[in-house]
């Protein structure tokens, strides 16, 4: 499966030139270039690494900057960011979304379609924020997205942008805040608030 606008959607990773050059960003892994897995299309073949940790390499050029002047939201870029939340995924992290939905909202309907369909979403499951069902027919029971590792890395991505930058702010605020305290917030008021006793 080739997801670069260069190729189409029907071409295969071995023969688009992006896909190809997608090499692993872990430090210790020399795996040349991503080939997604089977049935865990988010996860390498060759190294066993994630796509997000491939992707992200055609961003180390240009890393994002909290501080520098915004970039402007192209289709083509957008379309990036959001391959590395959607691909093999069937399933939004809330912050992630609310971040694509702000840059989505600067696009034309039909560009934001564009973008959706060839990550192999439609529309109505983008917007619920999950699919029902594979692309195959199957009825889902599990959902893989975005780990939280994950999540991190790509909300550093959304930085670049004016109408982003103040909200990947705070929400890198509450991330650091989570880390420091040891879990989530609401987690200790659910427990708190229980009426187990
Ligand atoms: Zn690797
Ligand atoms: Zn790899």
């Amino acid at each position: 499966i080739c997801l670069h606008p260069l190729g189409s959607t029907t071409s295969s990773s071995r023969s688009c030139p992006v896909c190809q050059s997608i090499r692993c960003g872990v430090s210790s892994c020399s795996c040349a270039g991503f080939k997604p897995r089977k049935v865990q299309l988010r996860s390498c073949d060759r190294c066993g690494h994630g796509w997000v940790e491939h992707a992200l390499e055609q961003f180390q050029a240009h890393p994002p900057s909290g501080s520098g002047p915004v970039e402007v939201a192209l289709p083509g870029l957008v379309f990036d960011l959001s391959s590395l939340v959607l691909f093999g995924a069937q399933a939004v992290p809330v912050q992630l979304k609310i971040l694509l939905d702000r840059l989505y909202s600067i696009l034309t309907p039909e560009q934001v379609g564009q973008i959706l369909n060839s990550l192999g979403w439609s529309l109505g499951d983008y917007v619920r924020g999950y699919m029902l069902q594979h692309p195959g027919g199957k009825v889902l029971d599990r959902w893989s997205m975005a780990t939280p590792e994950e999540e991190l890395l790509v909300l550093r991505q959304f930085l670049r942008f004016g109408e982003t930058r103040p909200i990947v702010e705070l929400m890198m605020l509450q991330y650091l805040d989570v880390s420091r305290h040891g879990g989530f917030s609401t987690t200790s008021h659910l427990r708190n608030s229980s009426p187990a006793s």
